[in-house]
């Protein structure tokens, strides 16, 4: 694997992928790193990771966000390869503090599932009745306007 220059020492991420702090690498290529989760949800749980420090999605490079995509990808077929109990996987990225991020150098997770596995997701309550199109659509149109570089909503119609 080759050496990569730490880019913000005070982050434990930047340090693995520099090589100066302790961890399981299974892959680093010029723009991620791969490596086990120290505390793992699954037996194979695994992080995908930029070289170059970023805390967030919205600072991640487009080429770097889909070479984490890329490994994350091919991890997930080589996890259903190894022998580890791997009945499924579930990617998972976590964008800020609301989403529960805790480490702030972006970071995509590669985890094995298996039924019984004691991990899933909580919804909310409320959920399950489905929202109606008429909502749908007014909330597709928001975001569509914001893809767009827009507000989603001229200055007359805001609050
Ligand atoms: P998140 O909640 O998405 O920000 O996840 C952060 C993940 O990083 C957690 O699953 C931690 O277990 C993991 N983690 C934190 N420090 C280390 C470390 N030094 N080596 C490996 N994994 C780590
Ligand atoms: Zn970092």
């Amino acid at each position: 694997m080759g050496r990569v220059m730490t880019n913000d020492p005070s982050c434990i991420f930047c340090r693995i992928i520099a090589g100066q702090a302790e961890a399981s690498k299974v892959y680093q290529d010029d723009l991620v790193t791969a490596f086990m989760d120290r505390r793992p949800l699954t037996p194979g749980h695994l992080l995908v990771v930029p070289n170059e420090h970023t805390a967030n999605l919205a600072g991640l490079d487009e080429t770097i966000a889909g070479r984490m995509f890329v490994v994350g990808c091919q991890l997930a077929q080589a996890l259903r390869r190894s022998g580890l109990r791997c009945e499924g996987i579930n990617l998972f990225l976590a964008d800020g503090p609301a989403a529960g991020q805790t480490v702030f150098h972006s970071h995509l997770h590669v985890i094995p599932r298996f039924i019984g596995d004691g991990f899933g997701l909580r919804f909310p309550p409320g959920y399950g009745s489905g929202a109606s199109r008429e909502d749908l659509d007014t909330v597709a149109a928001k975001v569509e306007a914001a893809l767009r570089g827009n507000r989603g909503e001229s200055s007359e119609q805001e609050e």
